[in-house]
């Protein structure tokens, strides 16, 4: 086994994050460093390394957190649109090996994005 990222610490309340929700599959949580007003990442409590490592029966839970995204929207009043975003290995600018999607509003956002 491989050291733990600090996604599966925040799942195991090994280290505090700030929790906006939670159920029996995923977890959603106000990234450190935010990037807009609203930028919180929903993760599977599953150790997915990466959307690259989804496997054939993963379906049902990336839909699962589909709809985690956009009731979690409506509930941080982001009627003005909003973007999510999943960075998969290192071109795509993944840093933390644990499976994320970043929901981020609260402002325009850019486009290309770099
Ligand atoms: P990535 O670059 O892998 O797509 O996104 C990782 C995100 O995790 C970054 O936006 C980074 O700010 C966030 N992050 C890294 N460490 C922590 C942490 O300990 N707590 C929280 N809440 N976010 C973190």
């Amino acid at each position: 086994m491989g050291q733990k990222t600090i996604f599966q610490r925040i799942i195991d309340r090994e280290i505090p994050a700030d929790i906006v929700y939670e159920d029996e599959k995923c977890l959603a949580f106000r990234d450190i460093a935010p990037q807009a007003p609203v930028h919180v990442l929903v993760i599977p409590k599953k150790a997915i390394k990466s959307w690259a490592d989804l496997g054939p029966r993963d379906g049902s839970l990336i839909g699962h957190i589909a709809l985690v995204i956009r009731d979690l929207a409506a509930k941080l009043e982001l009627a003005e649109g909003y973007r999510v975003v999943c960075n998969s290995g290192s071109d795509g600018g993944q840093t933390v090996d644990h499976l994320h999607f970043h929901l981020l509003g609260g402002r325009p956002l850019h486009w290309p994005p770099g």
